[in-house]
């Protein structure tokens, strides 16, 4: 059994860990470029790390436009600016939004890409970041991957190298007491997809296996928290914990067919991305099933449920479904046809296989 994992992020976990570690950030550099969005102003993240930067001296500027699903737009603004501040390294505070913003940014502070973002080579020289999720659901903190809107493809596009991996992630659940209900559910399938693509993925491992059953129980275990949207502050940390823990799967194994799929509902009809992975998730869980049923079943042991009790409870977070028409679903199925994370699944699926996953998720 031949394989690599690798993973270079140094995670620190806990309540005030910001502040109580503030001086990990010093190490990165002396004038910090945050990016962020707008929440972070208020759920006490972007103090706790202005707190910190205080402590130890660093000057920063805040750049805080960063949109819900990142713009090629936005990261060149926020690189013109980290260079005409003299930025040496970036702290991003906020959702997957602003996380893979950061990354780009680091990266085209450092770096001209004139052939464009997404067919540039990205090198070493990216700033040195440390990430501060706001959400639990994405893993960007731990992850090499920095997802932008691709308006020329008309998708979502990953720009994906080592030098993307955060140095610092500092997990504390506590800024996520304030995070609409909508987007708690939404993040935590993001997270619980991440963990399930990645054990179909060709490239799971014993240890992404292991690291996928530990976050695929820290989710489910919070599933009572997540339907009656009732939270303490353990079951925001364990959800945070699952998320992290899924973004180090799939930082060794990639996503496959539920994303490749769920680019275009968000491309389209703006479906935030966690709900569009949960709308699909069921569906191509029973695909699945019908050509690997022992993994499936390794799945559904980790979860703690057969296939239907796991339709049934995804639908009870997602209340009512998006609909879609078929001559639209069938564009989709097109789309997701020639995604490259299609190829990244164990079960082939061909495009009528993934209209049928399509259909059964959205169908009129
Ligand atoms: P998001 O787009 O970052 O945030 C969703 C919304 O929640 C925004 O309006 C945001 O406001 C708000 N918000 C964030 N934290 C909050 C808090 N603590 N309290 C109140 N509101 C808060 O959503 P996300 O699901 O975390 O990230 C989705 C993005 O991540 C997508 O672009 C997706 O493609 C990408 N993604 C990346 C990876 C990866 O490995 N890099 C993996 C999966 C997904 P503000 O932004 O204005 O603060
Ligand atoms: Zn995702």
């Amino acid at each position: 059994m031949d394989f690599q994992y690798y993973m270079p992020v140094r995670i620190v976990s806990g309540e005030d860990c910001v502040k109580k570690n503030a001086s990990l950030l010093r190490t990165l550099g002396k004038n910090v470029l945050v990016v962020t969005g707008k929440s972070s102003a208020k759920n006490g993240a972007l103090e706790d790390a202005v707190f910190a930067f205080n402590m130890n001296g660093q000057k920063y500027t805040i750049y805080d436009r960063v949109p819900n699903n990142p713009t090629v737009a936005c990261v060149e603004e926020g690189a013109r600016i980290a260079r005409e501040v003299g930025a040496d390294c970036v702290v991003a505070i906020g959702g997957g939004s602003p996380m893979d913003a950061a990354k780009a940014i680091a990266m085209l502070a450092r770096q001209d890409a004139p052939e464009g973002i997404f067919a540039h080579a990205i090198t070493d020289d990216v700033l040195p970041m440390a990430h501060i999720p706001t959400t639990a659901g994405t893993g960007s903190e731990v992850t090499p991957y920095s997802i932008i809107t691709n308006d020329e493809k008309q998708t979502k596009t990953s720009i994906s190298a080592p030098s993307l991996f955060p140095v610092y992630a500092f997990l504390d659940g506590k800024y996520m007491a304030s995070l609409p209900q909508n987007v708690t559910v939404n993040t935590a399938l993001d997270a619980l997809s991440h963990a399930v693509e990645g054990m179909l993925s060709v490239r799971a491992t014993l240890i992404t296996d292991a690291l996928a059953r530990e976050s695929i129980r820290l989710l489910t275990g919070e599933y009572d928290s997540l339907l009656n949207a009732n939270y303490t502050s353990q079951s925001r940390q364990n959800l945070l914990l699952g998320s992290t823990l899924a973004g180090m799967v799939i930082a060794n194994t990639g996503t496959t067919v539920v994303h490749g799929m769920g680019y275009s509902l968000t491309y389209f009809h703006d479906v935030p991305h966690g709900r569009a992975n949960g709308l699909l998730l069921p569906a191509f869980l029973a695909e699945c099933n019908r050509k690997a049923p022992q993994r499936v079943g390794q799945i559904c042991d980790a979860l703690g449920m057969d296939l239907e009790t796991f339709s049934k409870k995804v639908a009870a977070l997602l209340g009512k479904r998006e609909e879609y028409s078929d001559t639209e679903l069938a564009d989709f199925a097109r789309r997701a046809s020639v995604n490259k994370n299609i190829k990244n699944c164990i079960v082939h699926f061909s495009e009528e296989e993934l209209l049928r996953v399509l259909k059964r998720s959205l169908g009129v």
